[in-house]
């Protein structure tokens, strides 16, 4: 038989550690040929126009793929790099290499999925051998206490039987030396931006990092947060913070990419805990990154379901497609400065706290009344830890139409301000025209008297605008919509003060 000849795809898994195919295509043949694909589909525009890659997520993907390389390189081989379709590529780079097999981490969402199963009817056209692997997740599908078609629909139920059934493996070590690229191949040119059709906004110097890709900088910054600044036996006390590098683990771009594998978080979490503390926020960080797992697995079990209006539950409801409202959400001009500040952070830097997102969702679907989609879809192209399954999963939950809906919740983002924002720092943070009013005031700058809004140096409509709409009057609004579509007649619960986390 003729030896193998493995093909490793990359897709969102950009790393040498904990890696399921190349380990496996490692045991199997010498040499192993990866390759990175730029997929000019990734590069177009979501269904409601906004680019579909925004161009902090595409430099994020473009340092990733170049610390890639470089590990690659660094160990003696290196990374193979194209610009076009998969489906055409691999079969293409087939007939040039001799190549018989093909490894790659099998996604779970329509997009992603649509483009194996083309590339696997090509390599079946041409009789390559195709294999994908799981492994994005703490927890191996195959070791999961139920198959698939039975995933709880209640992430709690999930949650118990998984830890009380499940063991997370322990992460692959990377290999030390790769055999080199055959001479004849052409490894490939690292686009840059400009080649994308995008341009990098000028650094935001208030933005909460300064993020780089790639599995070097993501292990660096696991580094630095757990054992360096030592901020993991705090992180369920800050992990609500809005400002600043350490209220929470900023993991999420690494791991939306694959930079960081999840086991890996988990075995240092352990290694902390067995050298340092094990307390609440050990265990807190572990039980975040269920949820990640928890979303990639409903994904899986529901497919396109997710993507739909109705959501999991499938729930027929009339939402709005109000341009000029859902310009003055994404510009941070609603007059609500807990929206505006973070929306604006997103706008600058392609990242947000959990709390602020839990806080502008609830506000764009519950106030507004906004088609829940236009905002994951403005989430899709901004955030530079965009990952299908978590962004489209949680807008779910957001906008009511999950799988654990329990009522129409929205989110008082007055008190929220205050709970959250206490003395008015992040507010003032991103909005400079509020920095001069006093803490006590400045969550709802509306009831500013005009002596106060002269003295506080600001202009309420006119330096900073009035509210677009009556916080509570518009959540009775949407409750009433939002009752009928479920048929049912409770009374608004607002979700100000979640006990635990409010998802
Ligand atoms: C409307 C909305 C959209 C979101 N879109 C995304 C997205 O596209 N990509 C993304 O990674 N997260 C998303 N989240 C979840 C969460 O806001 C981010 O994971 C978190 O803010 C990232 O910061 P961190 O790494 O410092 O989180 P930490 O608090 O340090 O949490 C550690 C890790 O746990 C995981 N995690 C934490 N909270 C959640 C959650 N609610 N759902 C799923 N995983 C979670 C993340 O991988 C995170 O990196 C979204 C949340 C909401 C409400």
């Amino acid at each position: 038989m003729a030896a193998k000849r493995i093909l490793l795809w990359y897709r969102n898994d950009l790393r040498l550690h904990d890696h399921l195919p190349l380990n496996q295509a490692l045991a199997e043949c010498a040499s192993v040929i990866p390759l990175y694909c730029f997929d000019d589909r990734h590069f177009g525009k979501t269904k409601f126009g906004f680019p579909k890659t925004g161009a902090f997520r595409s430099q994020f993907l473009i340092e990733s793929i170049a610390d890639l390389r470089n590990s690659w390189q660094s160990r003696g081989s290196d990374l193979t790099i194209r610009r076009g379709l998969p489906e055409v590529v691999i079969p293409e780079l087939v007939e040039q290499l001799g190549i018989t097999d093909i490894y790659y981490h099998r996604e779970v969402t329509a997009e992603e999925v649509a483009v194996s199963t083309a590339l696997e009817q090509a390599l079946k056209l041409i009789g390559v051998n195709y294999k994908s692997f799981w492994g994005q997740t703490l927890y191996q599908l195959q070791d999961l206490p139920f198959n698939l078609a039975n995933i709880p629909e209640l992430f709690t139920k999930f949650r118990k039987d998984v830890e009380r059934d499940c063991q997370i493996p322990m992460p692959l070590i990377a290999p030390a030396s790769l055999a080199p690229l055959p001479v004849d191949l052409d490894p490939g040119n690292l686009p840059n931006l400009k080649d994308l059709g995008l341009e990098l906004p000028e650094v935001d110097s208030r933005g909460v990092l300064v993020f780089k890709g790639g599995e070097t900088a993501g292990i660096d910054r696991l580094n630095q947060y757990i054992w360096q600044r030592d901020k993991l036996r705090i992180y369920k006390e800050t992990r609500n913070g809005m400002l600043g590098a350490d209220y929470s683990s900023k993991f999420s771009p690494w791991l939306a990419l694959g930079c960081l594998s999840p086991r890996y978080i988990s075995q240092q979490v352990k290694k902390y805990e067995n050298e340092r503390i094990e307390n609440d926020s050990t265990y807190w960080l572990i039980f975040e990154l269920l949820w990640r797992d928890y979303f990639r697995f409903i994904c899986a079990k529901h497919g396109n379901q997710i993507f739909q209006q109705s959501g999991l539950q499938g729930v027929e409801m009339s939402w709005k497609e109000d341009w000029e409202r859902f310009n003055l959400w994404r510009e941070g001009k609603t007059g609500f400065p807990l929206v505006d500040a973070n929306m604006r952070e997103l706008a600058a830097t392609g990242f947000m706290s959990n709390r602020g997102r839990q806080n502008v969702g609830s506000f764009l679907t519950k106030n507004l009344g906004i088609d829940w989609r236009m905002g994951a879809e403005w989430f899709e192209s901004l955030l530079i830890d965009y990952d299908v399954c978590s962004n489209w999963g949680n807008w779910n939950y957001t906008a009511g139409v999950g799988n654990d809906a329990r009522g129409f919740r929205f989110f008082n983002i007055i008190k929220q301000s205050q709970d959250y924002d206490r003395d008015g720092k992040y507010v003032k943070h991103w909005l400079p025209e509020l920095a001069q009013i006093p803490a006590a005031k400045v969550h709802e700058p509306w009831k500013l008297l005009p002596v106060e809004q002269e003295r506080f140096g600001v202009n309420i409509g006119v330096s900073y605008p009035q509210p677009i709409v009556d916080l509570f009057k518009s959540a009775r609004t949407n409750e009433l919509i939002y009752n009928m579509a479920f048929n049912i007649s409770s009374h608004s619960v607002d979700r100000s003060a979640p006990k635990r986390r409010s998802k």
